[in-house]
């Protein structure tokens, strides 16, 4: 049975000889057919010529580059569409996603599962990360019409079935999350201490990470336009309410400022939709291809 692993990259010059190393010690002897896909996310390093020696040092290793950083979920859904295998991993270039686990991981999902996730304890984070990740999967087990679990990230062994369900969804905004909890099919774990990066640095800030949370919140459901809604009814209400309580000039300030935050609010949530819908509408691909190494003959007609 043939195994893919796809590996999203950015500026990771100095970490894919370590990569590569770690990847072929723990599948010796564990999985004789693999290839690796190392999607070169537009890095502004040397990350592409090092991809292009490993891979002509070692067949098994490909690349596909991508014309600039389109961010890591396109890297990884390129990724998926040019893997192979009967069995997908997903897995970090940082060795943040031990290699090391994925023996257990492929065992696993040989006994039926179609994904098998690899949860990250969260030990060695720092606190006000920890507290902001546990609120938000609080928030999300409220509102969300998939239920996401904490500490799975996209560090996963998927059957071909579950890969190709996943590259079938079109949108535009991805949130692979929320995504995989979509797709369903049965789901087993296995559980590692968090490690730190090693060389490089991580990309995603504070920005960036609220930005990812807003994307799952409202691509996987419709409820923000309720308590939006019921917001506005509250703050109506109380509005009125401030208004007989107060004399004179102060009734019209207690409303119009009720109502003035509530139209802001609601506004906000409208705009949230209303882009994701012009995104989608545009339909632009994903990503766009630079280059990508050379495909062996007996290959080359089952490129997709
Ligand atoms: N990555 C990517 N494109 C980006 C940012 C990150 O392909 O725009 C890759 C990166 O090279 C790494 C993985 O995604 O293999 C996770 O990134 P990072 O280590 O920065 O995230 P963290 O571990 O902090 O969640
Ligand atoms: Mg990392």
């Amino acid at each position: 049975m043939y195994l893919s692993m796809v590996v999203p990259c950015f500026n990771e010059e100095h970490g894919l000889q370590r990569l590569h190393d770690a990847l072929v010690e723990a599948l010796a002897g564990v999985v004789r057919d693999y290839e690796v896909i190392l999607v070169d996310d537009g890095s502004t390093d040397r990350t592409l010529s090092e991809a292009r020696r490993l891979s002509e040092h070692d067949p098994r290793f490909r690349y596909v580059s991508l014309s600039r950083n389109f961010g890591k979920e396109p890297a990884m859904l390129c990724g998926l569409r040019h893997a192979r295998g009967s069995r997908v991993a997903l897995l970090d270039a940082d060795l943040q996603h031990p290699p090391g686990l994925l023996p257990r991981m492929l065992v696993l999902l040989d006994t039926g599962y179609d994904q098998v996730v690899a949860r990250r304890s969260r030990s060695g984070e720092t606190a006000w990360r920890t507290a902001l990740s546990r609120t938000y999967y609080r928030l999300s087990r409220r509102w969300l019409d998939v239920r996401l679990q904490d500490g799975a990230g996209d560090f996963r062994v998927l059957s071909r079935r579950a890969v190709d369900a996943l590259v079938s969804l079109p949108e535009q905004h991805r949130f692979s999350k929320g995504l995989f909890a979509w797709i369903g099919f049965d789901t087993g774990y296995v559980t590692y201490r968090d490690v730190p990066r090693e060389t490089g640095e991580s990309r995603w800030r504070l920005a960036a990470l609220v930005d990812h949370g807003i994307d799952g919140l409202t691509s996987f459901n419709d409820k923000p336009l309720r308590p939006a809604l019921l917001l506005g009814l509250l703050t109506a209400a109380f509005a009125c309410a401030a208004g007989t309580l107060v004399e004179g000039q102060q009734r019209w300030a207690a409303a119009l400022l009720g109502l003035g935050g509530v139209q802001v609010f609601l506004l906000g949530v409208l705009g949230e939709y209303l882009g994701r819908t012009c995104a989608e509408a545009r339909r632009r691909p994903h990503y766009v291809v630079k280059e990508s190494s050379p495909l062996p003959n007996a290959f080359a007609g089952e490129h997709r």
